[in-house]
C-alpha cells in the first residue's frame, strides 16, 4: 500500500500515479513504477484536482512540470465512472 502526498488516503500501488525525484531535474513522473530515486504517489482523484499551490508544497520547483505531466497522463486514462 502506499499513501498520496495530497489526501494521505492509501491504495495499493496500481492504482495511484508515483512520481520520482531526479537529483538534476527535480520531479517527474514515472508511469511505469520502477524508477530509481526517491518516490511520492499521488491518486488520481488529487492528480486531476490538486491546485498549484498544493503541488508546491509536495514538489516546490517542478510543481508546474509535474502539473502538466500529470495533466497528460490522467487525459491518457479512460474516465472512471462515477
Ligand atoms: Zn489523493
Amino acid at each position: 500500500m502506499r499513501r498520496c502526498v495530497r489526501c494521505r488516503t492509501t491504495a495499493p500501488k496500481a492504482e495511484l500515479v508515483r512520481l520520482v525525484r531526479d537529483a538534476d531535474r527535480g520531479w517527474r513522473l514515472d508511469p511505469s513504477g520502477t524508477a530509481a530515486g526517491r518516490g511520492a504517489w499521488i491518486c488520481p482523484d488529487c492528480a486531476a484536482r490538486a491546485s498549484e499551490r498544493e503541488l508546491k508544497r509536495a514538489f516546490r520547483g517542478s510543481a508546474a512540470a509535474v502539473a502538466a505531466e500529470l495533466s497528460a497522463h490522467l487525459s491518457e486514462r479512460p474516465a472512471r465512472e462515477g
